[in-house]
């Protein structure tokens, strides 16, 4: 974006040091229109994953979506901004984990983004039609390409540095050079350290099965917990405004918000039970209840038991049971409180 409406690097730091003019204060300020609506969007979407998205957008766009959706959208929306246009290679190099493990998880056999020192020193600049034997030069021609290109700013002929986010931008930068200069390709290519150094990389070593075991055991996790996920979600929440009221029949009964969630995309058919209370069960709610894909329910129900076996505090459970699938099944703990014995 930033280059759409202010040009290549150099012409950008031109910009940056012209006095403002209509013609600054137009590109950058597309810039940050650009910016701004991206930001915003990256965080529409990503607190469209907690809510749904199809009402988020009209909300927002009419204020009136609630706290939570406002807050997530902006604040994430901030972090897009302030980390893409101005943190930018510091992101990468000091919040991005991926440089500590790559020290961590490297070794001198691992395929990296490599300069070939032999190949390329000692370095110089030279004419296009000279021969850098010669002259005692090898292939780099220290034209600083492949560090100018490089988002976080280092040096690849100095080695591997944990900076390195491995985005190849050098060695395309180096090809490009070397196909000018009609040397072969690859002067800074994938390899590894000890192909550079000796000519040959061990594949097989021990961190490779170590890695590979714990790969999958990750993935085994994976597949198990996706299998076995219930698609339903029970939240039990206790009317708090009173403990419990004695009905005239002998009968106590406690008040719930039941939210049932469903997961599965089409709309099911549950069953709700409660247990726990020798005669407890559920009024005010139909024996079935129905939610849409990916819907939630929210129900207030009443729980009643007979006083005699209601006594003090007890621990109960609810069930949500889908009855076309009796397997997926969802129980939450509550309690039922009752007068003290
Ligand atoms: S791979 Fe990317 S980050 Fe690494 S040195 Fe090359 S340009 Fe820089
Ligand atoms: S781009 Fe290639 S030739 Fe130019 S300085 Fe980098 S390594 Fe040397």
């Amino acid at each position: 974006m930033e280059q759409w409406t202010e040009g290549t690097r150099s012409q950008r730091m031109k910009l940056d040091k012209a006095p403002w003019s209509w013609n600054k204060l137009r590109r950058k300020g597309s810039k940050q229109f650009l910016w701004v609506t991206f930001s915003l969007w990256t965080g529409f979407t990503f607190v469209g994953f907690f809510v749904p998205v199809r009402e988020l957008g009209p909300e927002l766009l009419s204020f009136s979506a609630g706290g939570w959706a406002s807050f997530w959208t902006f604040f994430y929306g901030f972090a897009t901004y302030g980390n893409a246009g101005y943190m930018r290679e510091q992101v990468c190099k000091y919040m991005c984990p991926y440089a500590r493990f790559q020290s961590a998880m490297f070794d001198k056999d691992t395929l990296i983004i490599s300069y070939d020192e032999k190949r390329g020193e000692p370095r110089g600049s030279r004419k296009r039609a000279a021969d850098p034997e010669a002259l005692g030069l090898g292939h780099c021609i220290d034209c600083t390409l492949c560090v100018q290109v490089c988002p976080t700013g280092i040096d690849i002929r100095e080695g591997l540095q944990y900076e390195c986010i491995a985005c190849a931008a050098c060695i395309d930068a180096c090809d490009s050079v070397m196909d000018k200069m009609n040397y072969p390709r690859g002067l800074v290519r994938y390899s590894t350290e000890h192909s550079m150094k000796k000519g040959e990389t061990r594949v097989l070593r021990p961190r490779i099965f170590v890695y590979a075991t714990l790969l999958l055991v990750l993935v085994a996790g994976l597949v198990t917990s996706m299998a076995t996920r219930t698609p339903i979600i029970l939240d039990i929440i206790r009317d708090r405004n009173f403990l419990y009221r004695e009905l005239p029949d002998g009968v106590i009964e406690n008040i719930y918000t039941l939210k049932v969630i469903n997961q599965r995309n089409d709309a099911r058919t549950f069953q709700l039970a409660v247990d726990g209370v020798a005669g407890i069960k559920l009024d005010g709610v139909p024996d079935l209840v129905t939610v849409d894909g990916g819907g939630v329910l929210s129900l207030p129900v009443r729980a009643r038991a007979p006083a005699d076996s209601a006594y003090g505090i007890m621990d109960i459970s609810f069930t949500v049971t889908d009855v076309e699938n009796p397997s997926a099944m969802m129980t939450e703990d509550s309690r039922f409180l009752g007068p003290t014995p």
